[in-house]
C-alpha cells in the first residue's frame, strides 16, 4: 500500500498536486467537451483545500512537444475548476517561472493555484533533473493522483517525488484498489473481453490473464491474427503476421492455463473501410479474399453476451470493431450495454471502451470506469506504474526538506519503527505533534474570472 494523503498532516503546507487535466478540448476555442477529469479530481483537491494546503496543481494537456503553444494553455480548465470549486483558484501563466512563484507567495492555506502546462518545458516529458528540482523547488509535499500518465517516467509524475515527501491521493488509490482486487480475488468467472486493432499492447495482457481469468473474449481487428493462426481464412482483415506464432502458443496454452479463450464466429465484413457497398456477413474463418472483418457479427454477440451475463467480474478493453463508423459500432455497442447490465463486478480500461460506454448512455450503470487506458493496461499487464512505484509505501517515515519533526499523521500516534527514510533530515523523536488545521478561505479569485455553475 502506497502512502495516502490521509496519511500526511498537510496544513500550511505547499502541497504539489500532479492531476491528469488532459482534457477532451477545442484546443482553437478552449471549449471543454468532457470534464469527467476534472470531476474525479475534485475529491483530492477539496480534501487538500479543506485541510488547510496550498494546492499547487500541475498538468500536461495535448502535445505541446516541449514548447510554449497557447493552444494548449490549461488556462481554460482552471476557469472550469473556479467553478467547481469554493476556493480561490488562480491561474499561473508559466510552470516554475516568476508568474507561478509570485502567485504561490501570495497564497493562503485552502487557496488553489494552477501552473501552466508542463508540457511548454521540454524537462517534462525528458525527466530533467533540473525540471524536477525547479517543480519541487514550489513545494514542501508532492501528490500524485494522475493516474492516466502513472505509466509515464516524467520529470512531475517521477523526477520530483525522488525529491520531495509524497503520497498518493484518492483517485489512484482507488484504481489501485479495483484492479489490486480483480487481479487477485475476483469474483468468478473473470471473463476479459478484450479488442482493438493494435495486437501487440494486448499480447502481455493476455499473457498475464491467461493465468488468471477464465475467459478471455477476443474481438476487434486483432482477432483475425488468431482466427488465422487456428488455420481460418481471414481475407482482407487486420492481420499481424509477426504475431501468428505467439497467438498459435496462446491458444494452445489456452488448453492448460486457466482461461479459456474465446474467438468471434461470425463477422460482419465489406471490401474496405470506407466502401458504400451493403456490408456482408461471414463465418469468421471464411471470410471472402476481398472482403475484411470490420465487427462483430449477431452470432459473436450472443456469445460474447452470454460469457458476460455469467461473469463474476468483466475487464473491458478496446472496440469490437471499427466502431468510429455507426455501420460497424453495433458489435462494441451491444458489448457495452452488456458489460453495463451486467451483475457481475464491471471494470472499463479507459481509452475506446470507456467513450463507447459512455456514448451509449450507460456510463453510470458500470462499476468502475478507469480514468487511466494506458496506465490500466499497464497493471493488466502485471507491472508496476512507475510514477506509483516511486511514491513511499504506507508507514514510511515522512520527513520535509527543512524540518527535523515528521508530519505523518500515523507517526504522530504510532510509534513505528519505520524502514526507509527519505528527506535530507531523520527523526529522532515521535513525539506527538499539535498541528492546528486551518480553515480554508472561501473566495472566488479577481484573477480567474469564471462564473459559479449554477
Ligand atoms: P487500439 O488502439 O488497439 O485499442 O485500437 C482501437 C482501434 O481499433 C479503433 O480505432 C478501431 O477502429 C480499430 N478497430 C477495431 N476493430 C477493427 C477491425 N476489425 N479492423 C480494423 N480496425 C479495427
Amino acid at each position: 500500500m502506497k502512502r495516502s494523503i490521509k496519511d500526511i498532516e498537510v496544513s500550511g503546507k505547499n502541497v504539489l498536486l500532479r492531476l491528469d487535466f488532459n482534457v477532451p478540448m477545442n484546443y482553437e476555442t478552449g471549449e471543454i467537451y468532457d470534464n469527467t477529469r476534472i470531476l474525479e479530481s475534485l475529491a483530492t483537491i477539496n480534501y487538500l483545500c479543506d485541510s488547510g494546503a496550498k494546492v499547487i496543481i500541475c498538468s500536461h494537456l495535448g502535445r505541446p512537444k516541449g514548447k510554449v503553444d497557447k493552444k494548449f494553455s490549461l488556462a481554460p480548465v482552471a476557469d472550469k475548476l473556479a467553478m467547481l470549486v469554493k476556493n480561490k483558484v488562480t491561474f499561473a501563466t508559466d510552470t516554475v517561472g516568476s508568474d507561478a512563484k509570485q502567485k504561490i507567495s501570495q497564497m493562503e492555506n485552502g487557496d488553489i493555484v494552477v501552473l501552466e502546462n508542463l508540457r511548454f518545458d521540454s524537462g517534462e516529458e525528458e525527466n530533467s533533473p533540473a525540471f524536477a528540482k525547479k517543480l519541487a523547488s514550489l513545494a514542501d509535499i508532492y501528490v500524485n493522483d494522475a493516474f492516466g500518465t502513472a505509466h509515464r517516467k516524467h520529470a512531475s509524475t517521477y523526477g520530483v517525488a525522488k525529491l520531495l515527501p509524497n503520497a498518493v491521493g484518492f483517485l489512484i488509490s482507488k484504481e489501485l484498489k479495483i484492479i489490486g482486487q480483480i487481479l487477485s480475488n475476483p469474483n468468478r468467472p473473470l471473463v476479459a473481453v478484450l479488442g482493438g486493432a493494435k495486437i501487440s499492447d494486448k499480447i502481455p495482457v493476455i499473457e498475464n490473464l491467461l493465468d488468471k481469468a477464465d475467459y478471455i473474449l477476443i474481438g476487434g481487428g486483432m482477432a483475425y491474427t488468431f482466427v488465422k493462426a487456428k488455420g481460418g481464412k481471414v481475407g482482407k482483415s487486420l492481420v499481424d503476421e509477426e504475431k501468428i506464432s505467439l497467438c498459435k502458443k496462446f491458444l494452445d496454452l489456452s488448453k492448460d492455463k486457466r482461461a479459456e479463450i474465446v474467438l468471434p464466429i461470425d463477422n460482419i465484413c465489406n471490401i474496405d473501410f470506407d466502401s458504400t457497398n451493403k456490408p456482408r456477413r461471414f463465418l469468421s474463418n471464411q471470410i471472402d479474399d476481398n472482403y475484411m472483418g470490420l465487427d462483430i457479427g449477431p452470432k459473436t454477440i450472443k456469445l460474447f453476451k452470454k460469457y458476460i451475463k455469467n461473469a463474476g467480474t468483466i475487464i473491458w478493453n478496446g472496440p469490437m470493431g471499427v466502431f468510429e463508423n455507426s455501420v460497424y459500432a453495433r458489435g462494441t455497442n451491444k458489448i457495452a450495454k452488456y458489460v453495463a447490465k451486467a451483475k457481475g463486478f464491471s471494470f472499463i480500461g479507459g481509452g475506446d471502451s470507456a467513450s463507447a460506454v459512455v456514448k451509449s448512455g450507460y456510463g453510470k450503470k458500470v462499476n468502475h470506469l478507469s480514468t487511466g487506458g494506458g496506465a490500466s493496461l499497464s497493471l493488466l499487464e502485471g507491472k508496476t506504474l512507475p510514477g506509483i512505484e516511486i511514491i513511499s509505501d504506507e508507514g514510511t517515515e515522512l520527513v520535509f526538506k527543512n524540518e527535523t519533526t515528521k508530519s505523518s499523521k500515523k507517526a504522530h500516534t504510532k510509534k513505528t519503527s519505520f524502514t526507509k527514510k527519505e528527506g535530507t533530515k531523520s527523526l529522532t523523536t515521535n513525539k506527538k505533534q499539535t498541528s492546528k488545521k486551518t480553515a480554508p478561505k472561501k473566495k472566488v479569485s479577481q484573477k480567474v474570472k469564471a462564473k459559479k455553475e449554477s
